[in-house]
Formats: C-alpha cells, sequence, structure tokens
C-alpha cells in the first residue's frame, strides 16, 4: 500500500529544508558551525577496525581537520561567526567521532563550545555504535537547556554495502542506537551515501524505508565522491568503481528518495560537499550546491510530486 501526500504548490514547500526547521523553532536562520575537536576514529585505532570506511578523509570536508592542537575550539568557533549581529549557531563536532572519548572529557569540550556567545546548541556527529547509553543521558541533559542534534553516520541499510565500504558495523547497531535515542529529547540526523559500490537504486530507496522506520528527524545526502588518500581512490583509478557521471543522473535518484522519504524528516543537505577541492578526483561537476537544490526542485515540480509522495508503509527487506 503507497500513502499519497499532498504535495505543496510552492516551490520551498517540495522537501523540507534544514533553514525551514530553525525558522519554525527559533523564528529565523541558525548556522552550524564545523568543529575539530581533536577526537580520533575507532575504525581507524583499530578498536574497531583500522584503514577507516573506504570513502573517508577527513581533511576534505572538514576546514580545521589536521590542526586541532593550533587552532583550539574558542577560535574555531570565532572564524565560524560569519554572519552579523545577533545571528545564531550551532557548534558543529563534525571531525572523526565526537563521542569517543572518556564522559568527562566530552563534557568539558561540550561545556566550552556552550559557553561560546551566540551558541545555542550542539550537533555531534559519531558511529552509532559508539554511543553507550551514558554518552547519551550526557547528551539528554544539554538536551533540556539547549538545542541538541546528534547525526549518526549510516551511509546505508544494507549489511552487505557496510561491509564493502568497511564501516565496521551493521545496520542494527544502527537501529539500535536510535532507539535508544528517541525520548530524550536529541534530534537524531542519520548520514546516507547515494552511489556506494554495489547498491542499485532499489537498494537505495530501501534505506529509505529504513529510515522511515526507524523514527530519525533528519537525513543529510551526500553523493560518492572520491577523494584523494582513500582506499576508494584506488579502486577508482583501476576501474573497478563507478560514480554518477552527471549531477543531472544524481538529481533523478535523489528526487526518487525524497519521495520515498517520510515528509517529517528535515533534509539537513541533498550533496556532499568538499572544502578542499583539490582533494576531489571524482565526479567533478560544474554544478553548486544551489544549483543543485534548484534542479531538485525543478524535477520534484515536474513530476508533481515531493518528499514523502510515495511512502511505503511495509517494512522492507535488509540483508
Ligand atoms: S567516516 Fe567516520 S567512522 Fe568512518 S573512518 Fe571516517 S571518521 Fe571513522
Amino acid at each position: 500500500m503507497t500513502i499519497k501526500v499532498k504535495c505543496p504548490e510552492k516551490g520551498p514547500g517540495w522537501y523540507y529544508r534544514l533553514s525551514r526547521f530553525f525558522r519554525e523553532h527559533f523564528g529565523g536562520p541558525v548556522y552550524k558551525i564545523p568543529l575539530d575537536a581533536g577526537f580520533s576514529c575507532p575504525n581507524r585505532d583499530g578498536t574497531i577496525g583500522r584503514g577507516g570506511c573506504s570513502y573517508c578523509y577527513n581533511p576534505s570536508f572538514s576546514p580545521h581537520s589536521g590542526a586541532p592542537g593550533r587552532i583550539p575550539l574558542e577560535e574555531q568557533l570565532r572564524r565560524g561567526k560569519r554572519k552579523g549581529k545577533g545571528a545564531r549557531y550551532l557548534a558543529y563536532f563534525q571531525s572523526y567521532t565526537n563521542t569517543y572519548a572518556p564522559l568527562e572529557e566530552l563534557k568539558t569540550l561540550y561545556d566550552r563550545a556552550l559557553a561560546e556567545p551566540d551558541v545555542i546548541g550542539l550537533s555531534v556527529a559519531t558511529r552509532p555504535d559508539c554511543v553507550p547509553d551514558a554518552v547519551l543521558h550526557l547528551l539528554e541533559n544539554y538536551a533540556r537547556k539547549h538545542h541538541l542534534w546528534i547525526e549518526y553516520g549510516l551511509q546505508s541499510a544494507h549489511d552487505l554495502t557496510l561491509e564493502r565500504i568497511n564501516r565496521g558495523h551493521r545496520f542494527r547497531h544502527f537501529a539500535d542506537a536510535v532507539q535508544r535515542t528517541r525520548g530524550r529529547g536529541i534530534y537524531i540526523c542519520a548520514h546516507v551515501i547515494l552511489g556506494l559500490p554495489g547498491e542499485s537504486r532499489e537498494m537505495m530507496l530501501q534505506t529509505m524505508e529504513a529510515l522511515n522506520i526507524c523514527g530519525v528527524d533528519g537525513v543529510k545526502f551526500h553523493h560518492l565522491q572520491v577523494i584523494e588518500h582513500t582506499p576508494l581512490a584506488a579502486q577508482y583509478r583501476c576501474g573497478s568503481l563507478a560514480v554518477f557521471k552527471t549531477a543531472a543522473d544524481y538529481i533523478a535518484l535523489l528526487c526518487d528518495c525524497l519521495e520515498r522519504l517520510s515528509p517529517g524528516i528535515v533534509i539537513h543537505r541533498l550533496a556532499a560537499q568538499v572544502s578542499a577541492p583539490g582533494l576531489l578526483i571524482a565526479p567533478i561537476w560544474p554544478e553548486s550546491a544551489g544549483q543543485i537544490a534548484a534542479a531538485v526542485e525543478r524535477e520534484l515540480k515536474r513530476r508533481g510530486t515531493c518528499q514523502g509522495h510515495a511512502v511505503k508503509d511495509k517494512h522492507a527487506c535488509f540483508d
């Protein structure tokens, strides 16, 4: 059975933008300041795995990555405040695994960020297998006074794919983390990569259904990018990896995914972004993030659909 959703008639409503969510909650914009707080990652240091996820090279997307010792958190926040007087910010703990430290250390870092003027909350990116209940309890306490998102790297709901990209966890770890996070006043965002090796369109649509079922509050979409210094770069160079050829190919698939995603889920981002373009091997598109967003709206409008237009209520079948 398919649930039909009444689609909005005006462009800004074709999908649920993060900017609209902030307007609804705070009456105006809120900006995220990406931070590198000096964390490491259990999928790199041998605790869970070595070598990291096959697509990951943090300096490609994190402006401060590699220099945490030289740039204190407070300075990173100050540099990130590029908007005018009265602007509000979330401290976005972005690089590596931002709950991978003793509780006291986490508390010190989160407190330092929240002590900065105009910082109204936190967004904490982490692995779904790196949030023991004690960490969730700590975040729950912050959520009582501050706006709080946790961003779980999922990438795909298919264990075969997770294994292929060396994520070091399974889908059930994500489902468990979401279930233990819900009800604590913490907003939950899932990161998904479209175009991962071996994934069909149908598999990516199943990931959307899995996110609906888990009950996440937000999704951040990335298209698969091949970055220097990653295992994917070697696969790409020897011809065993394909990427989206054009932005148009990606946009068509992204719209299919948005149609399958519950309309109440906030879209944090539509495509991957690199902050160090010299590290991007493929795909290299002329379109900016803004042009991709406009093209997504045009495509949904052309189809006469919107986010959630074709949400299915049956449970997907996973690996
Ligand atoms: S994507 Fe995240 S979990 Fe994977 S290697 Fe990079 S920092 Fe670690």
